[in-house]
């Protein structure tokens, strides 16, 4: 039967089986990666996305018939140790997702690989949970005396080297610093404002703060409550949040992901039974609760109530917008942001709220990228990642630094310092030329733009 090229039909999702025996059935997951590869092979379009795609021509080009059938299928793991599950060849490239017949799933394919490696274990699974453990990274590392100690090493490059042989994160790769002034126990509480709803946003807010906003930048929380009280928007602190599973989840480690499930999800989905909205400030927490854990338990009506009520930030800021309900008092231009659109963002399929909201503000000019900068969570630490994640992001760095902007920017902030970071290495060479961009998350250049105080 002849197929048409692509699918006219809007992109479906399928719910992951993983908690079914066929699963973890490697030898039905080497079959199907067979076949989605020799696709791939045939299509070659992500071959700029990421260095899976170029790994797995690269092991085609180099086999002896030219063809999926001549790589021997132990080299299919190299294919799957470069994904990092951004999921943009899913949601931005590929004609052949469903309900096209080929049903083509590259990262849920590659994420299923994961999760049998994780059950079988390798070398580097010491490795790879602590770094994924952010929650209780957050914890240890933000008390007090060891929080002094924590932030020294990281900049220490004795320490630093010490830390790439014994745990595996490259010695060069920026890592982010802790505080034992946490968000969650510092945050200001709401004024009693009233509810005021509007047609398409709720009237109060509900802050998922995330393990990186709560142990390493709390300011980026404290921004925002402070953009929510200067609309007069009512909001909580959810305080027995446990880390999303994002961490867990790009490792393939699901049994994790679901006891965190089991934590987060009951006080979520009593808020939004509430009427909040709930936002968090990192897209891929927002992405996890929106996407990954409805996909993984399609038939849990707490998850899926948690899923509709979640919004990324700017999202609910450009609906307030649109509902007459925004202040547009901004009193301090930005004058020329670069800002990158993170995967975990585009993939959410909202459009780009963030640039639209820092277009709101006068004399403001955006220059958007839109492409990988090749961080990704914990991946582009690890030591035989780092230099690939610098080599991904390079057009990004170059573009961001090409615009010549005051600040840089992106809604995640761990791709901002490494881009900030690819743009000191893309510089060292040159002569200092005076002007040296800040990097601010956007939700922070919002509250200098009204004029509120650090
Ligand atoms: S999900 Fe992202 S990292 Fe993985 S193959 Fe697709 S584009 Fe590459
Ligand atoms: S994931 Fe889809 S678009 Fe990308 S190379 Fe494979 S078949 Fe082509």
């Amino acid at each position: 039967m002849s197929q048409r090229e692509g699918s006219l039909e809007a992109p479906t999702r399928h719910p992951l089986e993983w908690q079914t025996p066929e699963f973890y059935n490697i030898d039905a997951t080497l079959k199907e990666m067979e076949r989605v590869f020799d696709i791939c092979h045939g299509c070659r379009r992500c071959v700029s996305l990421c260095n899976a795609f170029p790994r797995l021509f690269d092991l085609i080009d180099a086999s002896p018939t030219f063809e999926v059938d001549g790589v021997p299928k132990e080299q299919y793991w190299q294919v799957v140790d470069q994904c990092y599950l951004c999921d943009v060849c899913y949601l931005t490239k590929c004609p052949y997702v469903p309900p096209h017949p080929w049903n083509v799933d590259f990262p849920h394919l590659m994420l299923r690989a994961k999760a049998i490696q994780f059950k079988q274990g390798s070398p580097t699974t010491f490795r790879d949970n602590a770094l994924s453990s952010t929650d209780r990274n957050g914890k240890l590392a933000s008390i007090p005396v060891v929080v002094t100690f924590v932030n020294a090493a990281a900049r220490n490059p004795t320490m630093r080297a010490i830390g790439e042989k014994v745990v595996g994160v490259h010695r060069t790769a920026w890592v982010p610093e802790f505080t034992s002034k946490t968000f969650r126990t510092h945050a200001a509480a709401s004024a009693p404002y009233p509810v005021v709803a509007g047609q398409r946003t709720a009237g109060k807010v509900a802050i998922y703060s995330t393990c990186y906003v709560n142990y390493n930048e709390p300011g980026i929380g404290h921004d925002l409550i402070k953009i929510l009280d200067h609309n007069r928007i009512p909001y909580v602190i959810i305080e027995k949040e446990a880390c999303c599973g994002m961490p867990k989840f790009e490792l393939g480690d699901l049994e994790s992901v679901a006891k965190l499930k089991a934590k987060n999800i009951p006080p979520l989905a009593q808020l939004a039974r509430e009427g909040y909205t709930i936002v968090t400030p990192i897209p891929s927490c927002t992405l996890m609760f929106k996407q990954e854990l409805p996909l993984m338990f399609p038939n849990d009506a707490e998850v899926q109530a948690v899923k509709a009520a979640m919004m990324d930030p700017f999202e609910y800021l450009v609906a307030r917008k649109k509902d007459g309900l925004l202040q547009s008092d901004f009193k301090t231009h930005l004058g020329h942001v670069s800002y990158h659109v993170p995967c975990h963002s585009r993939v959410q399929n909202v459009g780009q709220k963030t640039r639209e909201m820092l277009e709101m503000v006068p004399n403001t000019q955006v220059t958007t990228v839109e492409r990988c900068s090749g961080h990704a969570g914990t991946w582009g630490v690890k030591k035989e990642f780092h230099e690939i994640a610098l080599k991904i992001g390079k057009p990004v760095f170059r573009q961001m630094d090409d615009a010549a902007p005051d600040y840089i920017s992106s809604d995640c902030q761990l791709a901002a310092h490494h881009i900030e970071q690819g743009i000191e290495l893309l510089n060292k060479d040159k002569p200092a030329s005076g002007k040296k961009a800040q990097t601010a998350h956007p939700i922070t250049l919002i509250r200098k733009a009204y004029g509120l105080p650090d």
